[in-house]
């Protein structure tokens, strides 16, 4: 089988999700051929692509950066945001400007704000595996285990405080842990079963929405968020 054309382009982030795909493509090098010349002379020099992974959020005070992803989309039949930041916004949605070198850059979105995307796959950072499974899923065109991260990928934004009210507060936890073990802060913790969230320090990045069996269904079935 032909291998995928894949771009990786990486905009505001704190590389964290690069290095996950890096650490990703030893199992991947069968199935896709990865662009990522950004990395070796910062071009923006692109091609046509099968599918772009976009890590890191857009600012959207630098005219550049929005077009550039403009141009992405225009060049890609498929747009995955990879990563909490281009997903959700994640802990870029703290930004407030006013820093150097670049004090302008006040305004941070998840890419969707900006273009169309087909599947977001949110975390600080995903795992590898998570890429790996991605690609598994896609070329065999297995639609059910894509769901999740199609679905996703029409939401803005998603944290700690959606889980509580949407599972927690609703009934719906059955108190399994996987919020606890995937939150990259330890912002959750189970008190007697129970999910409870130290509030500054979820950094809205929606991990333990999306790891959360009751909460990912509500994605699945297209529930209330948005
Ligand atoms: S509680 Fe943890 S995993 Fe959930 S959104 Fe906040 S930081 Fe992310
Ligand atoms: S992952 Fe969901 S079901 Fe499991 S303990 Fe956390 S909130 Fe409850």
């Amino acid at each position: 089988m032909e291998k995928l054309k894949v771009l990786h382009a990486n905009f505001a982030g704190c590389e964290g999700c690069n290095v996950s795909i890096i650490r990703a493509y030893p199992q991947l090098m069968d199935q896709i051929d990865l662009d990522i010349s950004y990395l070796r002379d910062g071009s923006c020099d692109y091609g046509e692509y099968d599918i772009a992974l976009i890590t890191g959020g857009v600012c959207i005070n630098d005219p550049r950066t929005v077009e550039e992803i403009k141009e992405i989309r225009e060049r890609s039949k498929v747009v995955v945001a990879f990563g909490s930041c281009a997903a959700l916004g994640g802990i870029l949605r703290f930004c407030r400007g006013g820093q150097e070198p670049r004090p302008d850059h006040r305004t941070f979105q998840p890419i969707n704000s900006l273009i169309e995307v087909d599947y977001s796959i949110p975390g600080c950072p995903p795992t590898p595996q998570m890429l790996q499974s991605f690609f598994k899923f896609f070329i065999s065109g297995n639609e059910a285990r894509l769901r999740l991260f199609k679905m996703t990928s029409k939401l803005k934004k998603l944290s700690g405080f959606d889980l509580i009210d949407d599972v927690v507060l609703t009934g719906l936890c059955i108190g399994c842990g996987a919020c606890e073990l995937s939150c990259p802060t330890g912002a959750i913790k189970l008190v007697e079963k129970r999910p409870t969230l130290t509030q500054e320090r979820c950094i809205r990045c929606g991990t333990c929405y999306i790891r959360c069996p009751r909460a990912s269904q509500i994605i699945c079935m297209g529930g209330e968020r948005s």
